[in-house]
């Protein structure tokens, strides 16, 4: 048995029966709701699942004519997305715990890939959705230009948007609290100071959710879609951006895997960047 549950505890679920998929996705929808630069799906069949508790917890957000984005309205983890008519349960591969027992298969919608983002292991790359699910193309967002110096970024709904400037680092961060919160195999941050960084719309759709145990892990998102959106702390005087939801090139590269001492069983770092078990020295 597999249990998945989201950041604050409130949405918990359960499958009995094996997987029998398991794809990282790089569509600006998944990007932008998850906040990471690819989301990890696994599926199995509809009757293998259960609702343990938090089904009244979920938020929906309508994204597309035909899609449906869940998440949990107080902490804005994705949840699983169930198809009783396909004979199917889809989850988000970074909400479980312990080993699915099963490992990626490929990559889909690389063609919507983050441009900052390099896949670098040799899983199968499929532009689109693969013909064994359907095939289909996703959904074209509207292109946002280019700005010197600048990274532009909004949230799926498009009613939050926000602009960076001079970020100071990048990292791909493997902790169990930031694959639970992005729902992804792990998050990949940039961080600027305050000064740095605006709102240009919608910060009164934004809500933060503080994990209570922790001194200061939190997340943030757009209440209307669960998009995840920069969390600013006013104590630190930082703000932490999910560079997966960037709309434009913050120019900046990732530079090392954090925490990876806590790392995902099913997802292997495949890059050369330097690896620290847990936070880098500054
Ligand atoms: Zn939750
Ligand atoms: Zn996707
Ligand atoms: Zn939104």
């Amino acid at each position: 048995m597999i249990r998945g549950v989201c950041l604050c505890g409130a949405v918990e679920y359960q499958f009995t029966a094996p997987f029998t998929m398991m794809m990282h996705c790089h569509c600006s929808m998944c990007r932008k709701h998850h906040g990471a630069v690819f989301a990890t799906f696994v599926a199995a069949p509809y009757s293998a699942f259960r609702w343990v508790r938090g089904e009244d917890a979920i938020a929906k957000y309508k994204s597309s004519e035909h899609g449906v984005r869940m998440y949990c309205r107080q902490c804005g983890s994705v949840a699983p997305t169930l198809m009783p008519e396909a004979g199917l349960a889809i989850a988000p591969a970074g909400n479980l715990d312990g080993d699915p027992g099963i490992r990626p298969q490929g990559h889909m919608f690389v063609g919507s890939k983050a441009a900052w983002y390099t896949i670098t292991d040799s899983l199968p790359q499929h532009a689109a959705m693969p013909q064994e699910y359907g095939g289909g193309m996703g959904v074209a967002r509207p292109a946002v230009a280019q700005r010197e110096g600048v990274a532009d970024g909004s949230c799926l709904c498009g009613e939050v948007a926000y602009e960076v400037r001079a970020p100071v680092r990048m990292y791909h961060c493997h902790c169990s609290r930031c694959r639970r919160a992005r729902s992804a195999a792990h998050t990949t941050n940039m961080f600027s100071s305050i000064a740095d960084f605006a709102f240009t719309r919608g910060e009164q759709l934004v809500t933060q959710y503080k994990v209570p145990e922790a001194l200061r892990f939190g997340v943030a998102f757009c209440t209307r879609c669960g998009g995840k959106v920069p969390r600013v702390s006013r104590e630190r005087g930082t703000v932490v951006v999910p560079v997966g939801a960037l709309d434009t090139d913050p120019g900046m590269r990732p530079q090392a895997n954090i925490f990876v001492a806590s790392k995902a069983p099913w997802f292997d770092i495949t890059d050369t960047l330097p690896q620290f078990a847990e936070m880098p020295p500054s």
